[in-house]
């Protein structure tokens, strides 16, 4: 992972479509979230996170702008091609962030990669093309919710 520091790397191999790992839990509002720990969290709605269990796996798994897995759902990671053993578990973590002035810094090292990592309404036409409906569920919904529109106004 060198200077990304932890991250999820499998001991099998995975096949394509195999459910790697879930995010469970009760949603938690964003602001109840200390803000040290949000960049661990996955974004079940546009004010509303699930956070793994600390220590879990879903609390390492890295960001890659050419990842190996993608979010469905709520927070369900699947294999979206064959993993070798041995490899880092990725996904593409603009696929589930919605909240706008979100940006990291990426270190993912992909020919593909953005330099930074932003929301997913940043993403190019071509990219959001690439994943399809393999994006978190609340982000393809059509409404925007009364919260956004509070924070956004
Ligand atoms: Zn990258």
């Amino acid at each position: 992972m060198g200077r990304k520091g932890l991250g999820v790397v499998t001991t099998e191999p995975i096949r394509s479509g195999t459910m790697v790992i879930g995010y469970y839990g009760r949603p938690k509002w964003i602001w109840s979230i200390p803000e040290d720990q949000r960049n661990f969290c996955v974004q079940v709605d546009y004010d509303r996170y699930v956070m793994p269990r600390r220590g879990s796996f879903g609390w390492y798994v890295n960001h890659s702008c050419d990842p190996n897995c993608v979010i469905r759902g709520p927070g369900r990671i699947i294999a979206w091609r064959d993993i070798r053993r041995g490899e880092e578990i990725t996904f593409d973590y603009s696929t589930n962030v919605g909240w706008e002035p979100y940006e990291m810094k990426c270190l993912c090292g992909a020919k593909s990669c953005r330099g930074v990592v932003r929301s997913y309404f940043h993403l190019s036409s071509t990219i959001r093309q690439k994943y399809g409906r393999n994006i978190s569920a609340y982000l393809l919904g059509r409404r925007t919710p009364h919260a956004v529109h509070l924070l956004y106004s």
